[in-house]
């Protein structure tokens, strides 16, 4: 029986699908200004093993993470960079999906991207303020009035009073009260807009993904997931825009993740404070990065450090030196290990113990190994399979163990150094020779205007 953390009930509830044998999920996507940082990986390598592990269970899962490509902070870093956002978001959804992929993230059955859900978001809203919950105000903005619903809170259990006397109140303010958020704002001079009932102007930013998964996922749907940020007031919000139109439950299951941080700090763009995925992948193998976001429990703190790198990338090691030398096998069923591990991952997605488990199958390999190698190669065949339900392990071990050699920075410096004193003297030949040398190591080099850098070949 599977059982899931639900943030609604804040404890773990057996899941019961709304129609039975399908889920419909629906994660917050990415807000598309900038390079994805490891505190993304761990959000959507979680919901990924979410995906994956329902899929396994038998479920057919339909898999929805929107786009976020229009709001202020893109507006705003186009306009820095002098750029129309349009071209800037296209830009770092290339790189997104480039990065994701290299972690082997299951693609979405539908990414939806905000700017193409304008009209839906436009009826919505005409929804919302027909049913007395939103109004306009007197700067022309739209705003929800969150005091009239009276369910406010129920998701981040959070008191309204409380809120209320916590909420910063400005002095300009258009709103009726703090608390009350924008559905539409009038589009300023040179930002992007739409034509609405209320003028050109935007979405807010909670819209989007109530009509996004209403429209894909229908009114009611199981599973709606994020960060924990999200909980507040993202995912409130959405909870009480929706439900004073569709009269009944938006969401059955709400999945928040814990954060990735660095110190004792929350990773996060505004902050600053992030490695991108691309970062760490220009040094370390993909899988690495993956077991290390799934040796945690995707509810609790992840503190980044590049010690728990090593390990993940010693835990790798441990796992494919048990698959290493062994003939091809049917793997083994029924046995304790599996029971175990479906124990651990219908245990709210226990991907820690899982993994335990894991280890203690490739001890056993490492045991028959000498006594009885096809009983060893057919607990091989099922630790590669059960594995694969974690998106790990399913490389050739030998492969593993040619890619998984340090990389040799003095060496690699000293070759991009002699490639530059070739390239000074136009000594194209040599320089080339340098790059395929490079090329043969697994670095690939790319020159900039001002230096050269080098990354791993994925
Ligand atoms: P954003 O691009 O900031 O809109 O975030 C997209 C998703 O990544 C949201 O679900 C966030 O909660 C999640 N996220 C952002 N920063 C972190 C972090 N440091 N650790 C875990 N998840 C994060
Ligand atoms: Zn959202």
């Amino acid at each position: 029986m599977l059982k899931i953390f639900n943030t609604l009930a804040r404890e773990k509830e057996i899941f019961q699908p709304i129609h039975p044998g399908k889920v419909g999920v629906y994660m917050c996507g990415v807000t598309v200004y900038d390079y994805c940082h490891i505190g993304h990986a761990r959000t959507y390598v979680s919901a990924d093993v979410i995906v994956r592990y329902l899929r396994w269970r038998g479920y057919a899962v339909n898999y929805v993470r929107n786009i976020t490509d229009i709001d202020d902070k893109i507006i705003k870093r186009a306009h820095e960079n002098k750029e129309e956002v349009s071209a800037l978001t296209h830009r770092f959804i290339q790189a997104m999906h480039q990065d994701f992929t290299a972690l082997q993230l299951t693609q979405p059955d539908q990414e939806p991207r905000a700017t193409a859900y304008i009209p839906h978001m436009i009826t919505l809203i005409q929804k919302i303020i027909a049913s007395g919950h939103a109004y306009v105000a007197d700067n022309g903005d739209v705003y929800f009035n969150v005091r009239r619903f009276s369910d406010y809170g129920c998701l981040s259990h959070h008191d309204i009073d409380q809120l209320e006397s916590g909420a910063r109140v400005d002095v300009t303010d258009v709103k009726r009260d703090p608390l009350d958020f924008v559905l539409w704002k009038l589009a300023k001079p040179g930002e992007p807009k739409w034509d609405s009932p209320w003028g050109e102007g935007r979405p807010g930013w909670h819209i989007e993904c109530s009509a996004m998964a209403m429209d894909l996922l229908g009114e009611q749907f199981d599973i709606h997931g994020g960060g924990r940020d999200l909980m507040f007031p993202h995912h409130e919000n959405e909870i009480a825009q929706s439900e004073v139109v569709i009269k009944k439950k938006f969401v059955n299951i709400w999945v928040h993740g814990g954060f990735l941080q660095i110190e004792k700090e929350k990773m996060s763009k505004s902050l600053g404070n992030f490695i991108t995925i691309r970062d760490v992948l220009a040094k370390h193998e993909p899988e690495t990065l993956r077991y290390l976001l799934l040796a945690s429990h995707y509810r609790s703190p992840l503190v980044y450090t590049d010690e728990a790198l090593q390990q993940s990338h010693q835990s790798l090691t441990r796992f494919y030196t048990a698959l290493r030398f062994l003939p091809p096998a049917t793997r083994s069923t029924g046995t304790l290990f599996e029971q175990k591990f479906i124990e651990a991952m219908d245990d709210d997605f226990n991907t820690p113990v899982a993994l335990s488990v894991l280890f203690e199958l490739a001890h056993d390999i490492q045991r028959l190994r000498e006594k009885d190698s096809h009983q060893a190669a057919e607990q091989g065949a099922l630790l590669h399979y059960l594995a694969g339900v974690l998106g790990i392990i399913q490389a050739n071990p030998e492969v593993f163990f040619q890619s998984g050699t340090p990389i040799d920075m003095a060496k690699i410096e000293a070759l991009i150094a002699a490639r530059q004193v070739a390239r000074a003297n136009k000594n194209w030949s040599e320089a080339d020779h340098i790059r395929q040398e490079l090329l043969g190591m697994g670095i690939v080099i790319e020159d900039g205007p001002e230096d050269t850098s080098w990354k791993r070949n994925i």
